[in-house]
């Protein structure tokens, strides 16, 4: 009998432990597909005994940001991506933008308290009465979110200095956008205005692509005006300039690069001044003008392929009494339709068909 109730102790002895250490491992706890949460965890509660125990695959929310508006109140709303856990946060009364949970009323208050890398995101449709001028060196995005800006005062934004993205959505008013410096990106915006809808002046540095539309119902849609080696840079890709006076108007130094975007207007391109054309650099590819176009300036110096295929649009007699000098030897394709009758003075350079 001793023996045995040693060796019923050594049993125990040995065993008991293991199960406890061991044997929630081997029991396989169960869990339900449903997630339990609070403001901060998720996780699948326990369907076994050991409820309050354990918790299935338990870890932190991961929030993706977006807002919803009822009975007139914008929200702030955080879901969460695993569990769908939702926190809302109310707007202040009258906010038409927002970054992140904080509301402003018009586009200068956000503009002013905007940091590098945030959003700021357009609530529904208003008009912002008072010109916005950005001075500070940072870079931020504007969603419009599909919804219209209106331009209150002459231009919506001047931009000297920092990076602006605008997406998805409306200005309208007076005047678009006014780039006086820093950079400028939009994709998928539609600037229609009665004024001019984006004057480019200075140092801009402006890339407008993936369905943007320029548009002005009474002046010029875009004007490029540089000077003093200060010349905009403008590029334009799949997009479309619109006007029933000049689509596009070079009338300082400007460098225009133009893909696969579609220009009408009663003049498709007008280049107004001899140092504009000094520096214009206007690349055209695959692109649509649907007007004409207007050669204003009194000299011109070729030093690209395309611009001579540029210049071949223009009526001949626009180059009567103008200088028209060759810079660069180039080289055309057979295919092109080239004008040379337009150049004035060779220069001593060339130009190859191949
Ligand atoms: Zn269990
Ligand atoms: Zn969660």
């Amino acid at each position: 009998m001793k023996g045995k109730h040693f060796l019923f102790a050594l049993l125990v002895a040995l065993t008991l432990p293991s199960i406890l250490l061991v044997g929630c491992a081997q029991c396989q706890h169960k869990f339900a597909t449903i997630w339990e949460y609070d403001a901060t965890y998720h996780w699948h509660p326990a369907i076994c005994e050991h409820t309050d125990e354990v918790f299935g695959d338990q870890g932190e929310h991961s929030f993706v940001a977006s807002y919803a508006e009822e009975s007139g109140t914008h929200y702030y709303v955080e879901t969460c991506s695993v569990c769908g856990y939702e926190k809302r946060t109310a707007l202040a009364e009258g906010s038409t933008v927002a970054i992140a949970a904080t509301g402003y009323p018009n586009l200068n208050s956000a503009i002013n308290s905007v940091q590098t890398d945030q959003t700021i995101f357009v609530l529904q449709n208003f008009t912002q009465g008072a010109l916005t001028q950005i001075n500070d060196d940072k870079s931020f995005e504007i969603n419009l979110n599909d919804k219209t800006i209106t331009a209150g005062d002459t231009y919506l934004i001047k931009q000297y200095s920092g990076f602006v993205l605008i997406s998805n959505g409306k200005i309208a008013g007076t005047g678009g956008l006014f780039v006086g410096g820093g950079s400028l990106e939009c994709h998928g915006v539609n600037i229609e205005t009665t004024g001019s809808a984006l004057v480019a002046h200075d140092s801009a540095i402006i890339r407008m692509e993936d369905d943007c539309v320029i548009k002005s119902t009474g002046e010029d849609a875009l004007v490029a005006d540089g000077g003093a080696g200060k010349y905009p840079f403008i590029t334009l890709e799949h997009s479309a300039i619109q006007s029933p006076s000049n689509s596009a108007v070079c009338v300082g130094e400007a460098s225009l690069i133009i893909k696969h975007t579609t220009l009408t207007g009663n003049k498709s391109l007008t280049l107004k001044k001899d140092a504009v054309i000094d520096h214009c650099n206007i690349d055209i590819f695959s692109s649509t003008f649907n007007g004409g176009y207007s050669f204003e300036a009194t000299g011109i110096k070729i030093r690209t392929a395309d611009m001579m295929r540029l210049l071949s649009k223009f009526n001949e007699t626009d180059f009567d009494g103008k200088t028209v000098t060759l810079e660069e030897d180039i080289v055309v394709s057979s295919t092109d339709v080239i004008n040379d009758g337009i150049i004035s003075d060779m220069n001593g350079h060339t130009i190859t068909v191949v």
